[in-house]
């Protein structure tokens, strides 16, 4: 049997950001300059556990790049968490922050372990020690995290608490996708998969496709593909086919009702056995047929050998990262729309960005004006990239990293090389 070459995120970026590069003809210095994160910090630390032993663990915060603005990014919880993993998704938060512009930089942390098998206390514990050891590099005019894989915004109000208490005073401004008791924004749970709904609409539209009973496939059913699946259920009438979680899938062409399905996991633990559907695997769920797919788990799963048997005409990435650069071209070949991570994503950093605006100025807006001031940031944004793919004949990838790259430079040549 061949052995599968391990997909390295951050080789994907900088491949991604070489290609990039030679498009808009940069200066191999610059681009050389935008292949290295600015800064990195791996901190190990022990945690009490409820046994009463101690256990080490490893977390990493990489802070990118910062010429746009201060540093924003997630933070996630996985056993396969490697430096290499934070440092592909910090370049990218660069790139999806100046692609919807922003005023941020890029960053991504994460700790190794596994969240599922810890218990509320432990992973607190956990939280709070890992905060303090970053707290030296972050803050709200420095580095705000958010949530990202398997945390959420109970674990952000454990940041914001710890930080407030390392500075003797209440400081919110430095996490987002915190409780709304804390200065959370409303409309925060669901902007990543609104974002991607507004971006995906707008395409539909260039496509002459019909939202109203189009199918749609989700891998992952956390914060991304649940909201993802209901919103194009709910608001747009799409027939939701197929979803899956880290245990399996479940098809049903007759369409599944996406509240049953979260209701059915949070009674079981997984979407997986939910009744009068077929079960799947995480890989046939990327070949289902389907109008829309969403990858909304994790990186590397649409590649060169799977590419081909794509079936669906819209590939929108909830996920960071699921398309090598390799399954682009196959894709791009085969006339499959893909709405790259930077801009189908980024529905969740742009309302990140209005929660910090509203805990900086200490005053919050009501669930429908984030919701309309997201659409008009995504379709703007969308817009930009559209143009941009139509005029230099790309795909839309390349045409969101031609806009992004193009600003960050663009900053960086107007604030000049330190000394
Ligand atoms: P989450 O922890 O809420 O959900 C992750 C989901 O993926 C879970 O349903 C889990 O069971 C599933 N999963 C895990 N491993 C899997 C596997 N091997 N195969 C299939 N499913 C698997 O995380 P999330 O916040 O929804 O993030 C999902 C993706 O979206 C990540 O790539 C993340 O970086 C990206 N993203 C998240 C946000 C956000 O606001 N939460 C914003 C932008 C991008």
């Amino acid at each position: 049997m061949a052995v599968q070459k391990e997909i390295n995120p951050f080789e994907v970026a900088r491949a991604q950001l070489d290609r990039v590069g030679e498009k808009l003809r940069l200066d191999p210095d610059m681009i050389n300059i935008l292949k290295y994160p600015h800064r990195e910090l791996t901190v190990n630390f022990p945690v009490k556990m409820d046994d009463g032993k101690l256990q080490m663990f490893t977390g990493h915060r990489v802070q990118y790049n910062d010429a746009l603005g201060p540093y924003k990014g997630g933070i996630r919880y996985h056993p396969k968490v490697t430096l290499d993993e934070v440092r592909a998704l910090a370049a990218w938060m660069t790139w999806k922050c100046a692609v919807v512009g922003l005023p941020y930089g890029g960053a991504k942390g994460g700790i190794v372990c596994n969240p599922k098998e810890m218990s509320k206390g432990e992973l607190e514990r956990m939280t709070r020690r890992y905060a303090s050891e970053i707290s030296i590099i972050i803050g709200p005019m420095r580095d705000i995290p958010a949530p990202d894989v398997y945390t959420d915004s109970q674990t952000m109000a454990w940041i914001m608490d710890t930080y407030s208490m390392s500075q003797g005073y209440s400081v919110p401004g430095v996490v987002t996708g915190k409780p709304v008791v804390v200065g959370g924004s409303a409309g925060r749970d669901e902007a990543t998969s609104r974002g991607a709904m507004y971006v995906t609409r707008e395409a539909a539209k260039f496509l002459g496709m019909n939202l109203k009973g189009a199918t749609v496939a989700v891998q992952g059913y956390g914060n991304v593909g649940y909201h993802a699946a209901r919103l194009f259920h709910q608001e747009q009438g799409c027939k939701i086919i197929a979803v899956s979680d880290s245990r399996g899938g479940i098809l049903n062409t007759a369409g599944l009702d996406p509240l049953k399905v979260e209701d059915h996991k949070r009674k079981t633990g997984s979407v997986i056995h939910y009744p009068g559907a077929e079960s799947i695997n995480n890989e046939e769920i990327l070949e289902v047929k389907c109008d829309i797919l969403v990858p909304s788990a994790l990186e590397g799963v649409i590649t060169d050998r799977n590419a081909k048997e794509i079936q669906a005409k819209i590939v929108c990435e909830g996920a960071n990262g699921p398309t090598t650069p390799e399954a682009d071209e196959i894709l791009y070949k085969n006339e499959t729309t893909l709405l790259p991570d930077i801009l189908a994503n980024a529905g969740g950093v742009t309302v990140s960005y209005f929660e910090w605006v509203q805990d900086l100025q200490a005053y919050f807006w009501d669930v429908n004006e984030v919701n309309q001031r997201l659409e008009k940031v995504l379709v703007a944004a969308f817009k930009t990239v559209h143009e941009t793919a139509v005029k230099e004949r790309i795909d839309h990838r390349l045409a969101a990293y031609m806009v992004a790259v193009r600003r960050v430079v663009d900053a960086y040549q107007a604030r000049g090389i330190f000394p």
